[in-house]
């Protein structure tokens, strides 16, 4: 075998309700996975795994391309494809974790999987706890729009505290406040508060990644009174965040259900 050349043979396709990349919501839809009859056995045990890995081969992508804009932004600089899941690289393998909800034979059935239908499938792999990294430090990538950026806040805060509550939903909304002001919320500067319930603070710690120790970013006081968020970086100022009490707030603008208090 030489190094110049690999092999890879599919090992199955996806099954989506999408046929053309640029028509994928992100995040992308509910999915499936055929795995070709001689590689079935190979399943065995796999929905002992609440989550897997995917690794996909996009075929079409553009495979000369060293950097680019991100596509969620073509306003930021340009990066190498290797620092960004562009599918333009030079070998087109995506990888994405999906929920695995079960296992049909040689079927695999997703919650969500941003690939199209027919692309091929060149490998599998469980989602383990040792993947997990809390606090990574990565990049800044912002969508250029704010229904981008609440889809992708919305997303990481159900991947995180795996129900989508009321409480939940009011985190994603105080944390695109914050966002818009700090920037980055995985920001080791960036100290934060919760005064309010326990799926509040989870769901605020799941977003901003910040610890209780190591750096000590994080602090809770349980409350049924009040629901409240409290965000400080030194030079910027300090944000404090009030929730006023209606329901539905998805669809109003901050200032109608919440009470913004910032300081710099
Ligand atoms: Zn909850």
């Amino acid at each position: 075998m030489s190094l110049e050349n690999i092999c890879l043979n599919p090992v199955g396709h996806v099954v989506s309700s999408i046929k053309i990349s640029r028509e994928m919501p992100a995040g992308g839809v509910p999915a499936a996975i055929e795995i070709l009859p001689q590689y079935e056995s190979a399943l065995l045990r796999i929905e002992e795994n609440s989550h897997i890995w995917i690794l996909s081969w996009f075929h079409q992508s553009d495979r000369n391309k060293l950097v680019t804009p991100p596509g969620v932004n073509h306003d930021l600089p340009e990066y190498g494809v290797f620092a960004l899941r562009s599918a333009s690289r030079p070998n087109p393998i995506a990888i994405s974790i999906a929920k695995l909800l079960k296992r049909e034979g040689n079927r695999l059935i997703l919650d969500k999987l941003d690939a199209v239908d027919n692309t091929p499938v060149i490998d599998i792999k469980p989602y383990f706890e040792n993947d997990i990294i809390f606090s990574p430090r990565t990049s800044y990538i912002p969508g250029n729009n704010r229904e981008y950026r609440q889809n992708q806040m919305l997303r990481r805060a159900i991947a995180h505290h795996q129900e989508e509550c009321l409480h939940l939903q009011l985190a994603v909304r105080m944390a695109m406040v914050a966002e818009e002001i700090f920037g980055h919320l995985n920001n080791p500067d960036l100290n934060v508060s919760v005064r309010g319930s326990a799926c509040l603070a989870d769901t605020i710690q799941g977003l901003s990644r910040a610890r209780l120790a190591n750096p000590p970013r994080f602090s809770f006081v349980p409350s049924i009174t009040v629901q409240q968020t409290n965000w400080d970086l030194a030079d910027k100022g300090t944000l404090t965040l009030t929730w006023l009490g209606q329901s539905d707030f998805m669809e109003l603008a901050d200032e109608d259900f919440l009470n913004i208090d910032f300081e710099n």
